[in-house]
């Protein structure tokens, strides 16, 4: 499994790749724009060329901001606009795969077809993207807390072929999954490959919880340090399955905790397992 973290972008994608290279990362997640605003953009030249030189020495996957509530496009015209402009600024950089929120809605039922449909409109506008839906941890009206939501919005996306699922650890913990059980990690999987087939789990968010299992509340926390804990971690980052997949930190960024984290986590992995070299 290749190990990253989520960075900032907002000193400049020279800065972001210097970062990735002092924490020894192999993989990068970016927000594409400002996360909390819905300000516009556009890229320049230089920013371009820069993160040519990023993604060039490591996958990067981008993450849509915050604002975009993708259950609710039918209701507000900048929900689906913001989610089309960031499809076209990863499109600008030649960013393959945008990781998704399933978005709220207190009608569950009407979301999940409003998620689809949203999610089919960026599909069939941009044709080389993939989306990866993100499970989440059910706070408020979140939607895709269970697998079998999940599986109702990808059964309902036409172009299902390049919708694939990101699994936040965390997220699944505080949604009532207790992976810290190996055998039910397992069976996590096994539910997940019936309901969605093969080779549908396309990335992992590898964060501990500061909430308690089934606590619908979405706290990121360090690895290992967390509800959560380290053994967990050891069979998740050397679980075969997913030795080709890329496992994304979004831990807090607090002192030199990024360093630690990276630490901890390449402590658990085997030698077979890491692609780290050098
Ligand atoms: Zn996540």
């Amino acid at each position: 499994m290749k190990i990253g973290f989520h960075l900032k972008i907002s000193m400049g994608f020279n800065w972001t790749l210097k970062e990735a290279h002092r924490l020894g990362c192999e993989v990068v997640q970016i927000f594409v724009k400002n996360p909390r605003s819905w300000g516009d953009k556009e890229w320049k030249k230089e920013e371009i060329d820069a993160f040519k030189t990023l993604s060039q020495s490591m996958p990067v996957y981008a993450h849509l901001s915050y604002l975009p509530n993708i259950a609710k496009t039918d209701q507000d015209k900048r929900h689906l606009d913001g989610f089309l402009k960031e499809a076209y600024l990863c499109k600008g950089l030649n960013i393959q795969h945008l990781v998704v929120h399933c978005g709220s809605r207190e009608d569950k039922k009407k979301g999940i077809r409003i998620v689809s449909d949203s999610i089919d409109k960026v599909l069939e506008e941009y044709e080389d993207l993939t989306i990866l839906i993100e499970n989440s941890s059910g706070q408020g009206n979140a939607l895709g807390s269970t697998i079998e939501e999940l599986a109702s919005i990808h059964n309902f996306v036409s172009h299902r072929d390049r919708l694939l699922l990101c699994l936040d650890t965390a997220h699944l913990f505080q949604a009532g999954y207790d992976i810290r059980s190996k055998r039910r990690w397992n069976e996590i999987v096994t539910n997940i490959e019936d309901r969605f087939g093969h080779n549908k789990i396309g990335l992992l968010h590898l964060n501990d919880s500061k909430s308690e299992l089934n606590s619908r509340v979405d706290r990121h926390w360090h690895i290992g340090l967390g509800f959560i804990g380290l053994p967990p971690f050891k069979f998740i980052v050397n679980d075969k399955r997913f030795a080709h997949l890329c496992g994304v930190m979004e831990t807090p960024k607090m002192g030199r905790m990024d360093e630690e984290n990276m630490k901890v986590i390449r402590s658990l992995l085997s030698p077979l397992m890491s692609r780290s070299s050098s």
